[in-house]
């Protein structure tokens, strides 16, 4: 190491850190000026007295499916409007909700959504971005103009992003014409790629910063189109993440059995070399085969739990999936919650109320339900990512979360339970107590460093789009 690295590089000591073999002792981090780690070394006793963390440290969690818009209306669905109100039902209400946002408020919601992410210890979103036009459908002189202000949104805040611009094309299968309340979201596929090209001039990529697609849905898109932006991405940025919304509800499953003779998740699969680099969000509706084939395929189910709950989607058949060997992420998706914990809890719970059992997704080697699912979610959700995230190991991201062990339900404990407690335990104030990303501390004592600046225009940005409620 020359003199000038050395300069340059900083550290931190934990007296406990979860690194990928386990939990380890004495661990002294390193990481350079582009946030990326350089030496994670355990069994040291912090000789050059080094700074100490202020707690247990764990590698920060991926969030991979996020609307950024839809954190303003939280809260807005919860109310019977018709004798059959479901995911169909509160999409009309998304949709009118949607025709609000403007450049300003979405970049002011897309700020305020990131601090509460970063608070509860998200240190990366992939952002599913579908809002592209202006409200009456034209386009913006920057095609790229909404997406744009998500990604500022993401630096001005300091979490990591996989910008994913959403293929939009129709509203149902076969090719049904797209409806006048989705023209703000629609492209041919030759707009869509000029309008990645030109986020990604406008904004080139960096260690924090991704791109990928997101074809919507095999709803909203052909098999033609799917192909041509996956050949023009792999143009572009090889490998690059696609994700896709497959199956999150029964009458999207009847209708692609109708049009395409298949399933949606086993016509993707049996069409497309579905791989590492596919996140199949909500693939809550996969039958037996269908599980055991995208388990051996590599790509993430991305998983929403508090989302699909919310929604009435239905339950991931998550026993199966996991015993398969399948990879999985979280993502808080319409934020009705936006927290890595409560994710964890209702995908374990959801299998405990459905089987009438305990501890249903722990396995042979990891009895600690919590410990195999956070392991899990932060493997998969780094996956998703595209990016070098997810890991505490020398040329990963220096994102990590410091623990407060004096939290009443990590008290008196060993790193045994640590992960358990504050996955399962919910008694107000989070037990996230710092947070880093890239090597910078951008939580401190539960506060985030610019929060009283971004909640000041969350507010102001609310009284627009809730103005006629
Ligand atoms: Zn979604």
């Amino acid at each position: 190491m020359n003199s000038r690295t050395q300069a340059r590089t900083r550290a931190l000591f934990a007296a406990h850190a979860l690194l990928p073999e386990g939990w380890r002792t004495g661990v002294l981090l390193e990481w350079n000026d582009a946030g990326t780690l350089v030496t994670v070394k355990p069994d040291t006793t912090n000789p050059h007295a080094i700074p100490a963390a202020a707690g247990p440290i764990i590698p920060g969690m991926p969030n991979l499916h996020s609307h950024a818009f839809q954190r303003a209306m939280a809260g807005l669905t919860e109310y019977r409007a018709n004798p059959s109100d479901s995911f169909w039902s509160w999409r009309e209400l998304m949709y009118r909700f949607a025709q609000r946002i403007t450049p300003e408020t979405l970049g002011a919601i897309a700020r305020w959504l990131y601090v509460e992410m970063l608070k509860a210890g998200y240190t990366s979103v992939c952002e599913f971005h579908y809002v592209h036009h202006a409200a009456d459908g034209s386009r913006h002189a920057n095609p790229a103009e909404l997406a744009q202000r998500v990604v500022d949104a993401a630096s001005e805040t300091g979490i990591g992003m996989t910008m994913l611009p959403v293929l939009y094309q129709y509203s149902g299968f076969n090719a049904q014409p797209s409806r006048h309340d989705q023209r703000r979201f629609v492209n041919t596929t030759h707009d869509f790629l000029a309008l990645l090209s030109a986020l990604r001039d406008a904004r080139p990529e960096h260690g924090a910063l991704r791109y990928g697609v997101a074809p919507h849905s095999l709803r909203a898109v052909s098999e033609a189109s799917l192909r041509d932006v996956i050949e023009a991405l792999d143009a572009m940025s090889p490998g690059a993440p696609v994700h896709i919304h497959i199956a999150e509800q029964t009458a999207e499953v009847d209708a692609s059995l109708a049009a395409l003779g298949a399933r949606p998740a086993q016509w993707l699969l049996d069409r497309f070399d579905v791989n590492a680099r596919w996140c199949l969000v909500h693939a809550t509706h996969i039958d037996a085969k269908e599980t055991r084939a995208l388990a051996q395929s590599g790509a993430i189910a991305g998983l929403c739990l508090t989302t699909e709950a919310n929604l009435g989607d239905g339950i991931f058949p998550a026993m199966d999936y996991l015993d398969a060997g399948g990879a999985f992420g979280i993502g808080s998706d319409s934020h009705i919650a936006v927290d890595w914990r409560a994710e964890l809890r209702l995908l374990e719970y959801g299998q405990r109320l459905a089987r009438r059992e305990r501890n249903v997704l722990a396995s042979r080697d990891t009895a600690h339900v919590a410990d195999r699912l956070f392991r899990g979610a932060l493997a998969g959700g780094a996956r998703a990512t595209g990016r070098g995230v997810g890991a505490l190991q020398e040329g990963a991201r220096a994102d990590w979360l410091v623990l407060d062990a004096d939290h009443p339900n990590l008290a008196g404990q060993t790193s045994a339970t640590w992960l358990s407690s504050a996955v399962f335990c919910e008694h107000g104030q989070t037990p996230v107590r710092d947070v880093f990303v890239g090597g910078e501390r951008v939580v401190q004592d539960r506060r985030h460093r610019a929060e009283a600046r971004h909640y000041a225009d969350y507010r102001r940005a609310l009284s627009h789009v809730l103005a006629n409620d």
